[in-house]
């Protein structure tokens, strides 16, 4: 069965883009931390981050970066935290936290 996340890639289930490319897709997350919290996936369904390819897994982290600019242009933040939990959800995702200060997230 596909995951959460494959089915709202496929627009099954509504989200708040953020930005999507050929291989990426991001959204808010249903649950945030903070205001502009974000979650970047790869739009091919794979559960563990560390099981994805070389090649795909960087360029996540570049359009990680993309995102995480765009998201400090339109939410006041100190800096983007970023996380790899994946406890909940089995389709490799990267959290990307707007802080404004330390006391912001105790995971
Ligand atoms: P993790 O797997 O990293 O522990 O957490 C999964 C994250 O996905 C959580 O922060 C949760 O709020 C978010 N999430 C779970 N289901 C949905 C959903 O249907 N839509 C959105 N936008 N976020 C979700």
């Amino acid at each position: 069965m596909a995951s959460i996340f494959t089915r709202i890639v496929k627009g099954e289930i509504p989200c708040y883009q953020i930005a999507e490319d050929e291989r990426y897709f991001a959204f808010l997350d249903i649950n945030p931390l903070a205001k502009g919290h974000t979650l970047v996936i790869p739009k091919r369904e794979i559960d563990y981050i560390f099981d994805i390819d070389d090649d795909t897994l960087a360029g996540m982290i570049v359009f990680a970066k993309k995102v995480a600019h765009a998201i400090e242009a339109s939410v006041s933040c100190k800096r983007i935290g970023v996380a790899v939990l994946g406890l909940e959800v089995p389709h490799a995702h990267i959290h990307l936290v707007p802080l404004q200060t330390e006391a912001d997230i105790s995971f």
